[in-house]
């Protein structure tokens, strides 16, 4: 799958997704992440690629041109899909990550200041993301946050895909607790069914702490 995004700030999106399990996956070529940077498609001497507001206001607003020209520039899969990363979309979640994780292609807009003119964005975006309900000042975090959530479903970057099979929000529920060694840790002990190799016992006792877990957590899923 391959993941455009655009951006002012290329370096942030190379830093934040070339490390770890994403990162692998990219030098594997499993996953494809190219950060165009929209300052490149200004035609200002200075690179400006802001201005402000029609109407007055705080602050400044990403223009036009820039924007859609770098857009225009990206080549296209025959499955993509263009989001634009905005406190005013629609809430990411696991189900919307696994929708991504359909496409061949993603790309991302990432807007700063007081975002982007909306004229680039009717023309250019199929779909508006919001990763909560709180402002950032800016699209880049929130655009590594899908890539990596969508990635993660991509066949080969999980070694077994039933790490994400059996994981929180999968079916709807969180996940059950884990432990590792030490077996005795400040004097609590791993609870014993999941030292009796009876795995139709241990699925029971998963299942019934996951459950606690998301009535007492995440009632809103219970
Ligand atoms: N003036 C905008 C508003 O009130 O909707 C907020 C602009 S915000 C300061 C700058 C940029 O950060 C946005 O264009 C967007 O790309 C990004 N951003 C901020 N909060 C976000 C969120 N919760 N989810 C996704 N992107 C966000």
């Amino acid at each position: 799958m391959r993941f455009d995004i655009m951006t002012l700030f290329p370096e942030l999106i190379d830093n934040v997704l070339g490390e770890s399990i994403i990162g692998r996956a990219r030098e594997a070529g499993i996953i494809e992440v190219n950060a165009h940077n929209i300052r490149d498609y200004s035609k200002d001497k200075h690179r400006r690629v802001d201005d402000t507001p029609y109407g007055g206001g705080m602050g400044m607003l990403m223009a036009a041109p820039p924007v859609y020209d770098c857009y225009c520039d990206i080549p296209k899969k025959e499955k993509s899909r263009t989001i634009y990363m905005s406190p005013k979309g629609k809430l990411f979640d696991q189900k919307k990550a696994k929708e991504f994780s359909g496409y061949d292609q993603l790309i991302i807009l990432c807007g700063h200041y007081e975002g982007v003119d909306q004229r680039a964005l009717d023309r250019i975006v199929d779909e508006e993301i919001s990763i909560g309900n709180y402002v950032l000042t800016g699209g880049e975090l929130p655009a590594c946050i899908v890539v990596d959530a969508v990635s993660r479903l991509i066949d080969g970057v999980l070694s077994d895909p039933e790490c994400f099979e059996n994981e929180s929000l999968g079916e709807g529920m969180l996940e059950y607790p884990q432990y590792t060694r030490p077996y005795d840790f400040m004097g609590e002990k791993v609870p014993d069914v999941l030292l009796s190799g009876n795995h139709k016992e241990i699925e029971k006792w998963r299942f019934k702490s996951a459950l606690e877990l998301t009535k007492k957590q995440r009632p809103d899923l219970y």
